[in-house]
């Protein structure tokens, strides 16, 4: 039965690390796949609609260049920690990549995803991080997609990146819903 049991917590262990980013504790891209896919099944049953809000940091290759790598993790801790506080219990925040961070709102439309979005990007603009330059300010665009019927999860990401660049293109630090 000890053994039993110690194999059920190393199980349990594995879980966690496989569905979590090493560097900043949120989800990772598997899992955020995942949540999409099952998200996007169940709003087609329901006839319900979804939206996600891919942030990507701004001028990230200058943080790293200018104040060296240990900082610009610090900064990507930073942001998870903003961009996973205060959402509902339905919400999953994930790392997608990189600099990349995507936020999945069930049942939630185009205002309800620009709200959420941007109160993350003002949380992490006023945001002072421990140990970085209190003068430097790290700033962050999003771009956002509504799920539509028969869209795929590839078709809804590839949306909210050409938001996201159009949002990178007008000066960044801004949140840009595309149709
Ligand atoms: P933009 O405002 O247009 O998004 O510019 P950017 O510099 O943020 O974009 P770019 O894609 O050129 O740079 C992303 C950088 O993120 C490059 C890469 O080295 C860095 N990066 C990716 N993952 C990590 C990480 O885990 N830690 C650190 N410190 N840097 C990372
Ligand atoms: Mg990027
Ligand atoms: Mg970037």
């Amino acid at each position: 039965a000890g053994s039993n049991r110690q194999l059920k917590i190393a199980f349990e262990r594995l879980e966690q690390v496989a569905i979590h980013d090493d560097l900043t504790g949120v989800f990772n891209r598997r899992f955020l796949i995942d949540v999409l896919t099952r998200e996007s099944s169940r709003a087609k049953r329901l006839g319900t609609a979804f939206s996600i809000c891919m942030f990507d940091l701004d001028h990230f290759k200058t943080i790293n260049d200018t104040l060296g790598h240990a900082a610009g993790d610090a900064v990507l801790r930073h942001f998870a920690r903003v961009g996973s506080s205060d959402l509902r219990a339905v919400d999953v925040f994930g790392r997608y990549g990189g600099e990349e961070f995507l936020l999945v709102l069930p049942d939630t439309g185009q205002q309800g995803a620009c709200a959420s979005a941007e109160r993350v990007r003002a949380a992490f603009e006023i945001a002072r991080i421990p140990r970085l330059p209190a003068d430097r300010r790290f700033t962050v665009t999003a771009g956002i997609a509504t799920s539509r019927p028969e869209e795929d999860i590839e078709a809804l990401l590839a949306r909210a990146d050409s938001a996201l660049y159009e949002g990178k293109a007008a000066g960044r630090n801004r949140i840009v819903a595309v149709g």
